[in-house]
C-alpha cells in the first residue's frame, strides 16, 4: 500500500468518539452539534429528494447554489465572483481543501501552515509531493509569530494554508495579521488557500474578516466555507469554493477527478440556507457564543486554565491546574474512562505531538445546554 497513506493514522475524531461511545461518555469531542439545523433547510433536501432531483448536477454545483455562494459573499463580506466561473461547490470542505492544493501544487512547492492545525491538511499537501513549511502559535494567546512566518516564506513558496477562525485555538484572525499574510503573499508571488468554515461563527464582536477581502488578495485567494457549520447539519458534506476564474478552473478539475458532484439535493437546501436572513447567522452565533460561556464559565469554576474563545465550536483550556499527573492524551483517556466526557487532546494538531504543547484539552460546545451541563456535572463528580 501506499506508504503514506498506509502510515496516517484513524483520524483522532473518529478514534474519540468510539472511545465516547464505548464508554457511555458525553460527547464533547468531535465538533458536531447534538441538533439537527433549520427544518426548512433539511425540508428542502427532502422535498428535492421527492422531486427527481437525483441524477449528476453540473460539474461544478448546481446553478441555485452558485448564485446562492456569490450572493453571500457579496453579502457578508463585499466579495463580487461570478457564479458562473468562480464558485465550485465540494463534497465538504474537506474535499474543497484537497482539491484547492491538487490545484496549485506540483511535488516540491513548499506550502506554509500554520500550527497548531487541521488534521488532513498535512497528509494531503505531502501526498501531493510538496513541502510543508510550519509556523506555530503560541498558546494562551495565539498571536501571529511575524518573524518565524516571514521566515518560513522563500522563493520556493507556492501557498499559505490557513484557517480563521480556527480549529483548535478559536482564534481569529484581526486586520493587521491578516495585512501581514497579505504582504508575505505578495511579496513571494503566492496563493492563499483560506479554510473559513466557521466563517459565521464569530462572538463577542470579533468579525470574521476573509483575506481575499483586503487589497490585492482578490486574485490570489481560494476562499472555503462549509454548510455544515453555517447550518448546523455536519453530516451533509457540501463545501464550495469561491476562486478567481483561472484557479476556480482547476479546483474543478481536481472536483472532477476526486467526486466529480455533490448530491444536487442536498446543494439545492443549501441554496435556500445561504438566503435566509442576516437574524438567521446572527442568530446562530449568539446561540453558540452562549454556549461558549455555559461551558467556559463551567470548567474555569471546576479549576481549569480557561483559553478565550473568540469563534468556531471549540473552548480548550490548560488541564494543569487540576494536578493531573499526564500529558493532554491521557488526560482525554481519563476524561472518557473515568468522568464519561470525551474531548481532544490539543497535540493531536501538530504535527509533531513530541515537541507540541500537552496541557490543554479542546472542548466542543455545539451541544444542547443539557448535554453541557451533564458534562460539568460528570466532571465536577469526578476531579
Ligand atoms: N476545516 C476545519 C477547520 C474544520 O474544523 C472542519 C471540520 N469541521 C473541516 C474543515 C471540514 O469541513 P466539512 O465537514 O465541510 O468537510
Ligand atoms: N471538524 C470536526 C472537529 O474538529 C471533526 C470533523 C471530523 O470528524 N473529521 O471536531
Amino acid at each position: 500500500p501506499n506508504t503514506l497513506l498506509a502510515n496516517t493514522g484513524t483520524t483522532i475524531f473518529t478514534v474519540m468518539s468510539a472511545l465516547a461511545v464505548e464508554h457511555g461518555a458525553v460527547n464533547l469531542g468531535q465538533g458536531f452539534p447534538d441538533a439537527d439545523g433549520p427544518a426548512d433547510v433539511v425540508r428542502a433536501a427532502a422535498d428535492a429528494l421527492l422531486d427527481g432531483r437525483n441524477q449528476y448536477p453540473p460539474l461544478t454545483g448546481v446553478p441555485e447554489l452558485r448564485a446562492a455562494v456569490a450572493a453571500a459573499n457579496r453579502r457578508f463580506w463585499g466579495i463580487e465572483a461570478d457564479p458562473a466561473t468562480e464558485v465550485v461547490v465540494t463534497s465538504g470542505a474537506t474535499e474543497a481543501i484537497t482539491a484547492c492544493l491538487m490545484a496549485v501544487l506540483d511535488p516540491g512547492d513548499e506550502v506554509v501552515l500554520i500550527e497548531p492545525l487541521y488534521d488532513t491538511y498535512l497528509p494531503v499537501v505531502r501526498m501531493l509531493g510538496a513541502v510543508p513549511k510550519l509556523v506555530r502559535l503560541e498558546p494562551p494567546k495565539w498571536e501571529l509569530p511575524r518573524a518565524a512566518l516571514a521566515a518560513a516564506f522563500g522563493p520556493r513558496t507556492k501557498a499559505l494554508l490557513m484557517n480563521s477562525p480556527q480549529n483548535p485555538c478559536a482564534k481569529v484572525f484581526t486586520a493587521a495579521e491578516l495585512a501581514f499574510l497579505a504582504d508575505l503573499l505578495q511579496k513571494h508571488d503566492a496563493y492563499a488557500i483560506c479554510d473559513e468554515v466557521y466563517e459565521h461563527l464569530t462572538f463577542d464582536g470579533w468579525r470574521h474578516i476573509p483575506l481575499m477581502s483586503l487589497p490585492g488578495m482578490r486574485e490570489r485567494c481560494m476562499r472555503i466555507g462549509s454548510a455544515g457549520k453555517t447550518f448546523s447539519l455536519t453530516g451533509w458534506k457540501v463545501g464550495y469554493v469561491t476562486a478567481p476564474a483561472r484557479l476556480a478552473g482547476v479546483v474543478a478539475k481536481a472536483h472532477q477527478l476526486l467526486t466529480f458532484t455533490t448530491p444536487p439535493n442536498l446543494q439545492r437546501a443549501v441554496a435556500l440556507g445561504l438566503a435566509k436572513p442576516d437574524a438567521y447567522f446572527a442568530e446562530l452565533a449568539a446561540e453558540l457564543q452562549g454556549k461558549r460561556d455555559r461551558l467556559s464559565a463551567g470548567l474555569a469554576r471546576l479549576g481549569f486554565g480557561v483559553l478565550e474563545t473568540r469563534g468556531s465550536y471549540f473552548v480548550s483550556a490548560d488541564f494543569r491546574p487540576l494536578g493531573f499527573a499526564g500529558d493532554d492524551v491521557a488526560f482525554c483517556r481519563w476524561l472518557t474512562e473515568t468522568a464519561k466526557v470525551a474531548a481532544i487532546p490539543v497535540s493531536a494538531f501538530y504535527a509533531d505531538a513530541a515537541t507540541a504543547p500537552r496541557h490543554y484539552v479542546r472542548f466542543a460546545f455545539c451541544k444542547h445546554n443539557s448535554t453541557l451541563d451533564l458534562a460539568l456535572a460528570r466532571l465536577e463528580a469526578a476531579l
